[in-house]
């Protein structure tokens, strides 16, 4: 069986005593399938209850929705990646399409914070992807070449990122891109990084975009799908339970 990643993203959703009670009864469908990793995404204030309470859980770990560029200093709201590394975070999102579209991150400022997060050993899973209006106009690998070469300008180093390919009119949508479609944006990405930037070791490339129960297994089905990140169909830990253990031909 190949490995594949199973990352939740909760968005706002989930409070502190929330999220132990959601991982009670997500651990009680059992460990994870030892070829599967599960990544949370929590909001920050509860960071810190999700990593405690993952300790321990082979292939299960915490990771931050969004840092600052910044180590510390006067940044009033903002997280900075060693803040959500002591709160127990061992990767971070970064350049989510809500952060680029709702909260006007530039791409200049996801290069920022991939550089943030690799200073401070969080392992960046850097979130691309086009708008239905550059989807139609074919713009699609013009946008996601945009994204990735303005998140990897001046970084050479050799460091494990992952991608995370997240159309941005398949998030919250209902509507998921074609496992074909997928497929077709991961051999792009595949293909820059090789091309551009050979020190990043393993790429693990995920999609992201109304994943759920019912279309799990067929997107992953493609091997192109090294994984997947799931917003709302994160948000009931029986259900993602299941989600994680999706039978995969
Ligand atoms: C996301 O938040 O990254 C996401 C893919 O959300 P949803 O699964 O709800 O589309």
């Amino acid at each position: 069986m190949r490995p594949l990643v199973f990352a939740a993203n909760w968005k706002m959703h989930v409070g502190p005593p929330e999220a132990r009670e959601y991982l009670r009864a997500f651990f009680a469908a059992g460990e994870i399938p030892h070829e599967r990793a599960v990544w949370f995404f929590p909001p920050a204030v509860s960071l810190e209850a999700v990593a405690q309470n993952v300790a321990g859980h082979r292939n299960v770990v915490a990771g931050a929705q969004d840092i600052y560029w910044e180590a510390k200093g006067a940044f009033t709201g903002a997280i900075s990646a060693p803040l959500a590394a002591q709160a127990g975070a061992r990767m971070t999102l970064i350049g989510h399409s809500e952060r680029r579209h709702v909260f006007g991150e530039t791409d200049e400022q996801t290069g920022e914070k991939l550089a943030a997060a690799l200073a401070a050993n969080l392992q960046p899973v850097l979130c691309v992807g086009e708008t239905l209006a550059q989807r139609e106009a074919g713009e699609t690998t013009a946008v996601v070449t945009r994204q990735l070469v303005a998140a990897f300008a001046g970084h050479s180093g050799k460091r494990h990122v992952t991608i995370a390919y997240e159309p941005v009119w398949a998030i919250g949508t209902g509507r998921n891109a074609t496992p074909k479609d997928a497929a077709e944006v991961h051999r792009a990405i595949r293909g820059w990084l090789k091309g551009n930037a050979p020190a990043v070791v393993p790429f693990v490339i995920l999609y992201g975009g109304s994943v759920n129960l019912k279309n799990a297994a067929e997107l992953l089905a493609e091997h192109e799908l090294d994984g997947v990140l799931v917003g709302g169909a994160s948000l009931d830990p029986r259900g993602w339970a299941q989600l994680v253990r999706t039978a995969v031909a």
